[in-house]
């Protein structure tokens, strides 16, 4: 019988769900819950080919939680005939504390609570989302994979920020890394691709040495170097703010901004709100998403077209300094929305870095695929490899889970 893992992803105001079967890698059905404890809600189910909508209130995440096994239950597939093994929940936090995946228990929750302080926008959507699940599918077990585990292993040069050690140690102050699911996941597509073992092999290399930068440009975006399958760098730190540009954060930033706007009357809470929702590609553009960008700034908008040279100089620079860390760089590779999608992104970021021996090919940049492909120009076992792969979180979430809980 087919076994399946329910995946869900808990958010401030939306609970993502994907009941995902491991082996085969698909997902049997999904959908999302939007607008939580807002006065209009609505859920999206969609299950084989159908889509299921319905408009109404959810006043909270126990209440999106029950309209979810609803509808399975209305429109299917039946959960109770699903083989269902764990839960699987996304967590974005895990501090110091969780490097691995872990099986949820009471103490479980009070340790991802108590971590609120480190991830106050993210981590108390995860803790209402484990707690209401435990509740309404409590004959399951729940575990819990977290954002930041991958990067748990980051050498401290990488993972030590300059600051007064003590006001460090305090106040748990490090490089966490985010989107850690995904920079796994990817760079272990790669290092499996046949194109990548082809590579290895006739250079007469193990895997252990495969130098990878996987750029992760969704909405949030995060760059990573990972060397031999281990991180050896990224992009975001102690938050999900720092390093690239963002749909709505603006990575990298001199920290004196922050206290020049406080002193100039700006409160905590507005900075917060204007780092985390009000910049990156929207505070420069006035648009979030990057086909809008595009759009704005092919009609020859100013500010979209200043915008899109920001987002590509980051990048740029970003896998210069990679190169750097891993000595050189085997494969680049894009994933997420825009690096999956935008092959003007791609190419624009490859542009210009020839003197690392990374090309495009443009038919194959251009052509549109749900593969795992190479997008680089000519052969010679020698020349970096650039990449598109498909991040799958929710089926990475789902392996580990089901991993965890039949090896238990
Ligand atoms: P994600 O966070 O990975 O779901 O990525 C979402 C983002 O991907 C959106 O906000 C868009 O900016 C971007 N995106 C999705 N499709 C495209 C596309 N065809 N071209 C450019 N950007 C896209």
């Amino acid at each position: 019988m087919t076994q399946t893992v329910l995946v869900l992803n808990s958010g401030s105001s939306s609970l993502k769900y994907q009941l995902v079967d491991p082996a085969s890698g698909q997902s049997v059905a999904g959908g999302i819950v939007e607008r939580i404890g807002e006065s209009s809600g609505s859920a999206t189910h969609q299950s084989g080919e159908s889509e299921t909508v319905r408009d109404a209130p959810v006043p909270d995440h126990g209440a999106a939680l029950r309209l979810v096994l609803d509808l399975f239950d209305e429109v299917g597939p039946s959960l109770a005939d699903a083989g269902i093994t764990a839960v699987g929940h996304r967590v974005v936090h895990g501090g110091a504390v969780f490097t691995e995946p872990t099986l949820v228990d009471d103490d479980v929750v009070t340790a991802v609570r108590d971590l609120v302080p480190l991830a106050p926008l993210h981590n108390p959507a995860a803790v209402k989302g484990i707690e209401v699940a435990r509740e309404l599918l409590s004959h399951l077990p729940h575990v819990a994979v977290f954002d930041t585990a991958f990067f748990a292993p980051l050498p401290a040069a990488a993972a030590t920020y300059a600051l007064d050690r003590k006001v460090m140690a305090e106040h748990g102050i490090r490089r966490y890394g985010f989107h850690g699911t995904s920079h796994e996941f990817v760079s272990a597509a790669v290092a499996d691709h046949p194109a990548v073992v082809a590579k290895l092999a006739a250079e007469g290399r193990g895997p252990e040495t495969l130098r990878q930068v996987v750029l992760h440009l969704g909405n949030g975006a995060s760059a990573s170097a990972v060397l031999g399958g281990r991180p050896v760098e990224t992009s975001m730190g102690f938050t999900p703010l720092e390093g690239l540009v963002m749909g709505t954060r603006p990575g990298d930033l001199d920290p004196g901004i922050v206290f020049h706007l406080v002193r100039t009357g700006m409160s905590a809470s507005d900075v917060d709100t204007l780092l985390n929702k009000r910049s990156g590609l929207l505070g420069m553009s006035g648009v979030n998403d990057m086909r809008e960008v595009r759009k704005l700034a092919g009609t020859g908008d100013a500010d979209a077209r200043l915008a899109l040279a920001v987002y590509l100089h980051r990048l740029r620079k970003y896998v210069g300094a990679y190169a750097a860390v891993l000595g050189g760089i085997d494969v680049l590779t894009f994933t997420a929305g825009v690096g999956e999608n935008d092959h003007r992104i791609r190419s624009g970021t490859v542009r210009d870095l020839k003197f690392l021996g990374l090309t495009i090919d443009p038919a194959a940049n251009e052509a549109r695929s749900d593969e795992a492909r190479v997008v680089s120009a000519g052969s010679g076992s020698e020349k970096p490899l650039v990449m598109v792969v498909p991040t799958n979180e929710e089926l990475a979430i789902a392996r580990q889970a089901m991993e965890l809980v039949e090896g238990s």
